[in-house]
């Protein structure tokens, strides 16, 4: 039975990381006629103030800015490390766990010092992935917008010390499940490895359907 009306086939996604950007497609699964577009494509300046307790809640606020101020379908992405050992920390504040302009190494150094002694049975923490698509055009919600959120999480153990150069942020010290502890870590595997096992990979499988509910998927 045919649509109501023509697809959109555009699709915004939050973030200004072209390496972001790439990743996501991939994982989407897009059909070719998709156009991906990043918030500087659009011309869309400013940022909105991640002040959410959840990572479910910042997809959803960087979702909602960049869908009002587009009027697209807008992806947004918000991830981090959970570790047991730190009551689920450092969570919303991942990427600024060693101060606000903290590099990927300071973050790593910090982990691995606030865990020093710890043996792997103490050593637990996930990557959780939370994916929110927001589609302006739904008048029926309230402000216009319908957003939904889905979530994928990849468990492991904060390894004893960095292994290998692949990934990026906590990969280099971040074993996952499946390795024995003192195996590989995801920097030393391929990214078709770390594709079929991570958090945003899941989420990312998760949002598929919602996609081609709305008219953007394959
Ligand atoms: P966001 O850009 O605010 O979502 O920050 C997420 C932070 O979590 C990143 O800066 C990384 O430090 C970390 N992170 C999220 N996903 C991954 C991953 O797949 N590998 C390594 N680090 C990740």
């Amino acid at each position: 039975m045919p649509g109501p009306g023509p697809a959109p086939r555009r699709l915004l996604v939050a973030t200004r990381s072209r390496h972001k950007l790439r990743e996501l497609g991939e994982l989407l699964d897009l059909p070719p006629d998709v156009e991906l577009l990043s918030p500087d494509d659009l011309g869309i300046e400013g940022e909105p103030e991640e002040t959410g307790e959840t990572f479910e809640t910042n997809a959803r606020i960087k979702a909602r800015y960049y869908a009002l101020r587009s009027g697209l379908p807008t992806l947004a992405d918000d991830s981090g490390l959970e570790v047991e050992a730190l009551d689920g920390g450092p969570g919303v504040r991942t990427r600024r766990f060693a101060g606000e302009d903290a590099t990927d190494e300071q973050n790593n150094e910090k982990l691995l010092r606030e865990l020093r002694g710890l043996p792997p049975d103490r050593r637990g923490c996930r990557y959780v992935c939370a994916l929110a698509l927001a589609l302006p055009a739904n008048r029926e919600a309230r402000g216009g917008l319908r957003i939904d959120v889905r979530r994928g999480t990849c468990r492991g153990r904060v390894a004893d010390g960095p292994r290998g150069a692949g990934g990026f942020g906590y990969d280099p010290i971040f074993e996952p499940v499946g390795e024995a502890p003192g195996g590989r870590t995801l920097g030393q595997l391929s990214a078709a490895e770390k594709h079929a096992i991570s958090h945003r990979s899941r989420a990312a499988a998760r949002m598929r359907p919602l996609l081609r509910e709305v008219g953007l998927g394959g």
